[in-house]
């Protein structure tokens, strides 16, 4: 047991934190275990007053929070660090029940949550200065209050702790809201920050579907930063609209992999696959379009074919490289891609078009071969284990097609040829282009979507500035 490991921490109980509190309420509800399908522990609905609490708490905590020097704040943040690894298995063990995703993936989403911790310390909040003969302009960058944090299922952790983060780092203070899918590791995450936080500073408040709408409306709130559906990203600018919030929106992706015809194909096909397929499809930088060269078209499908056949899923233990899809209305979501795919006549490479799963929501991997531009798997995000793939021959073209969606999120692009490569890729429109790799996030790189993928963007050296207003002095010399 680490030193700074307390033993109060319970691992099947879970309530919201407000004001430095636990906090129960009248009405509960309860993620499911997508493994199996079984119900796991209740967790309280927050309501209007917890959140009306919350945002006070919060505006105390901001006060002296924001006027703590910048060095002090990091100080806190790796305290923070040190005691959430010193919970890395535990919280580990929970993600595997709340998300199902294999072992090794979670253990990989909570050790990534201390690199980003890391990356957040090292950053300066640098001063600009510009002066001439008759004035000094200065710029700042100061915190905004209390930030609304909503976040999706598909990584709990670690989408939830990279909004607190550099919201801490800038001086603000944060109530997170985490999907009602997956409220399990991030109301332990801010229940075990109390312990080495400020109250008031960090809380949470899961819920149901009436909760993000209170954050959106609440005037007590500046900031929303929100990871989710373009659906709801559009629904939570609107509501942002009416108290002028600032809005971070990180949003769905349709990423395309562009495949050149020089590749090492038994090299790249499995690397396509994992692009695709990686936290079962549940990922917004998922490879969701494959084009492929027509010179090597065949021997590549042939190539990822079989190493689909050799992919595992199944529950976290299993030894399975895939886990299930997290919750059953996504599930059916993916299904509605197998039956389109299959009323439509498209060819299945690898898969079965009826998809049926004994115990808990699982999916298994499956390739479309060259359905049509119009057809609903290459318009639309799946956010599952299934992919199309498409040959090309013409370099404008593909870009075209490629190109030729409301999302811009992330997209690849492979050869040997890297310059011909980087040449395609700074045509694609999409936050982040990955040459010879699929998407990986990286705390390093700043990370927002083009067009309907989203509105500002997070991480980098530059992410922190969502969280600041641009505070400028400009003082004139006394002659
Ligand atoms: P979602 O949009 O359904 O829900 C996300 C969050 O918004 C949840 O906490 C939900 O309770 C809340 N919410 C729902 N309606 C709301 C409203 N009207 N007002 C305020 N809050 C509301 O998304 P999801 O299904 O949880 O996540 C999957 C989607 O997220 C995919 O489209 C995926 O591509 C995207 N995603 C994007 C990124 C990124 O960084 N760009 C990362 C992960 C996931």
């Amino acid at each position: 047991m680490s030193p700074s490991k307390v033993s109060s921490i319970t691992w099947d109980s879970f309530h919201n934190t407000i004001d430095g509190e636990a906090r129960g309420g009248k009405s509960k509800h309860y993620g499911v275990n997508p493994s199996t399908g079984e119900k796991l522990w209740p967790v309280p609905v927050g309501t209007q007053q917890d959140v009306d609490d919350a945002v006070k708490s919060a505006e105390k905590a901001f006060e002296s929070w924001s006027q703590t020097s910048l060095e002090k704040r990091k100080e806190t943040l790796q305290k923070f660090a040190d005691h959430f690894m010193s919970y890395a298995d535990e919280l580990t063990e929970l993600l595997c029940q709340e998300t199902g995703k294999p072992r090794q993936f979670a253990e990989f989403e909570v050790k990534a949550c201390y690199a980003f911790f890391q990356h957040h310390i090292s950053l300066d909040i640098p001063e600009e200065r510009f002066e001439d003969d008759e004035k000094i302009l200065t710029t700042r960058y100061t915190p905004l209050g209390v930030v609304g944090a909503i976040c999706p299922w598909n990584f709990p952790i670690i989408l939830s702790l990279g909004k607190v983060m550099p919201a801490l780092l800038t001086g603000n203070s944060i109530i997170v809201k985490p999907s009602p899918f997956t409220p399990y590791t991030t109301l332990k995450v801010v229940e075990l920050a109390q312990e080495v936080l400020p109250k008031g500073l960090v809380q949470a408040i899961g819920g149901d579907d009436k909760l993000g709408p209170m954050f959106t409306q609440h005037p007590g709130i500046a900031k929303i930063s929100f990871t989710g559906s373009i659906a709801t990203g559009k629904k939570i600018m609107a509501a942002c609209a009416s108290t002028l919030k600032r809005v971070t929106l990180e949003l769905g992706g349709n990423d395309a992999s562009i495949v050149l015809p020089d590749v090492d194909v038994k090299k790249v096909a499995p690397e396509l696959v994992l692009g695709a397929f990686q936290n079962s499809g549940q990922v917004c930088v998922a490879t969701k379009r494959i084009y492929i060269h027509e010179d090597i078209y065949d021997e590549m499908l042939k190539e990822m074919v079989a190493f689909v056949k050799t992919i595992k899923t199944g529950a976290p233990d299993s030894g399975a490289l895939l886990g299930p899809i997290q919750n059953e209305m996504q599930y059916e979501k993916v299904k509605s891609f197998f039956e389109d795919t299959k009323k439509a006549g498209y060819k299945f490479a690898v898969g079965e078009p009826e998809q049926k799963s004994e115990k808990g929501f699982f999916i298994q991997p499956t390739i479309i071969d060259n359905p049509p531009n119009d057809s609903k798997i290459i318009t639309e995000e799946p956010f599952g284990p299934i992919v199309p793939t498409q040959p090309w021959s013409d370099e404008e073209e593909v870009i075209k097609r490629a190109n030729n969606t409301n999302a811009g999120l992330g997209a690849c692009v492979w050869g040997k040829d890297v310059e011909r490569a980087e040449r395609i890729g700074k045509r694609l429109q999409a936050g982040s282009v990955f040459i010879n790799s699929w998407e990986k996030a990286s705390p390093q790189a700043f990370f927002s979507g083009h067009k309907e993928s989203g509105i500002g963007g997070e991480f980098g050296n530059d992410g922190y500035k969502s969280y600041c207003n641009v505070h400028v002095m400009h003082t004139y010399k006394q002659k």
